[in-house]
């Protein structure tokens, strides 16, 4: 690789792109330059006629008919199946359903019925903090001596040991995007007998995951992020085929029963990944969300891990080039290998830097206490891009921009 890179060496490596036919497919706003697609993906161009359709046909003119003729009832199956193959999961092992935080408490008490003799899991004191309340939530209903054992990076394999019940952990890091080996910490887990639960919420859609793989027990993750499924659409879950039908959660609703449709007084429940579910889901959501899911069946996941691990390789490149004497310190990794795709970068006046950067349309986003955030998507952000972003950045540091009282005012979401 060069040294030194240029904008025209950038438009190079756009021209030389397998996945640059992908970016048209995208919505993306007249000159804004989103790198925050690991937060919220951006809309695909289709996600618009088929909202309307199922608002106009299949709810406005179908109605109830909708359940059978729109196959709206099997949607969570339809779009787990699809996603499975992103993840390296097998037919009837993935629905898509409810929320990531939602769907860690059912399998994480889905798991502990495995091993009721054990009573400590093993987590990540960083992780996104709602996998861990949720976790705190589930044990503060179980009582009887249940623990959670956080454990950084470095001392996750010495956390695991003889008496651990579940490692319940999330592949790539959500602030420095640091990645934890999937393969070796499941051998880990299952060499003293515990059972191995991953978070793909920054995984799926931009790495080459392999669930089964790595013999992965249970796993989770979220559609909005790279999937680019819309604000808030469905979550998923993983359950290996070997678990269906006896590690079964606790939120059983009818959807989630061996017969919904018999309307009987108790729970049977369903035996195989059906049994995930819990009720009716939001149908707008889930069509919505498959558009995204249909754009990534028609992309090789391996080209897609080769591009993003260039584009975060490129960003960091450039703004040690171009900004190292503006006081940034990269937090992420800096071999592409344990990264995923993001790049953070840490800075004392992290918020209104990243203010000023918003305001001439270049998205990423703030992470307390002073972590600036930036995601690469490979479907719809060029080498080009990545560029112009930096170039701008210089921009605002060099003339101290960022210094300015309105980049300094804190909204609800960061
Ligand atoms: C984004 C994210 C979530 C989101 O959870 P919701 O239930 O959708 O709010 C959970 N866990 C991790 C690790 C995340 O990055």
């Amino acid at each position: 690789m060069m040294n030194e890179y240029s904008r025209a060496a950038c438009e190079q490596l756009d021209l030389e792109d397998s996945l640059s036919e992908f970016r048209d497919e995208f919505a993306i706003p007249e000159g804004m330059i989103y790198l925050d697609g690991n937060s919220l993906g951006v809309r695909p161009k289709a996600a618009l006629a088929r909202a309307v359709e199922v608002v106009e046909e299949e709810w406005g003119v179908g109605l109830i008919k909708s359940w059978n003729q729109a196959d709206w009832f099997s949607l969570p199956q339809r779009l787990g199946n699809k996603l499975a193959k992103l993840i390296g999961a097998d037919d009837d092992e993935v629905v898509v359903t409810d929320s990531t935080g939602l769907n860690l408490y059912k399998v994480l008490a889905a798991a502990l019925t495995q091993r009721t003799e054990r009573k400590v899991i093993v987590m990540n004191g960083s992780n996104f903090p709602t996998d861990n309340y949720m976790a705190q939530g589930l044990l503060a209903q179980l009582g009887d001596g249940y623990e959670i054992r956080f454990a950084e990076h470095d001392d996750m394999e010495a956390a695991i040991t003889e008496d651990v019940a579940a490692v319940c952990l999330t592949h790539v890091h959500y602030k420095t995007g640091r990645i934890f080996d999937m393969a070796a910490i499941t051998a880990k887990t299952h060499e003293v007998g515990a059972l191995s639960i991953w978070d793909l919420c920054h995984s799926a859609g931009a790495l080459d995951v392999d669930l089964n793989g790595c013999n992965v027990d249970f796993a989770v993750g979220c559609t909005y992020k790279y999937l680019n499924g819309g604000p808030g659409s469905p979550g998923f879950i993983f359950t290996a085929k070997c678990h269906q039908g006896k590690a079964l959660q606790p939120l059983t609703g009818w959807w989630g029963h061996a017969d919904p449709f018999a309307f009987e007084r108790d729970y049977r429940p369903a035996p195989g990944i059906n049994q995930m579910l819990s009720g009716t889901q939001p149908i707008l959501s889930l069509a919505v969300a498959e558009v995204g899911l249909d754009i990534f069946l028609r992309a090789d996941v391996a080209a897609v891990r080769a591009k993003s691990k260039k584009l975060t390789e490129l960003f960091i490149r450039l703004m040690t080039q171009r900004c190292s004497q503006y006081g940034f310190t990269l937090v992420s990794p800096e071999d592409a290998e344990c990264r995923g795709s993001q790049v953070s970068f840490s800075h004392t006046h992290g918020y209104p830097v990243m203010q000023a950067l918003i305001s001439r349309d270049v998205v990423g986003d703030f992470r307390a206490p002073d972590n600036v955030r930036f995601g690469f998507t490979p479907l719809y952000t060029s080498y080009v891009d990545v560029w112009d972003a930096v170039d701008r950045l210089v921009d605002i540091m060099e003339k101290e921009l960022w210094r300015d009282s309105e980049f300094n005012q804190r909204g609800a979401v960061t």
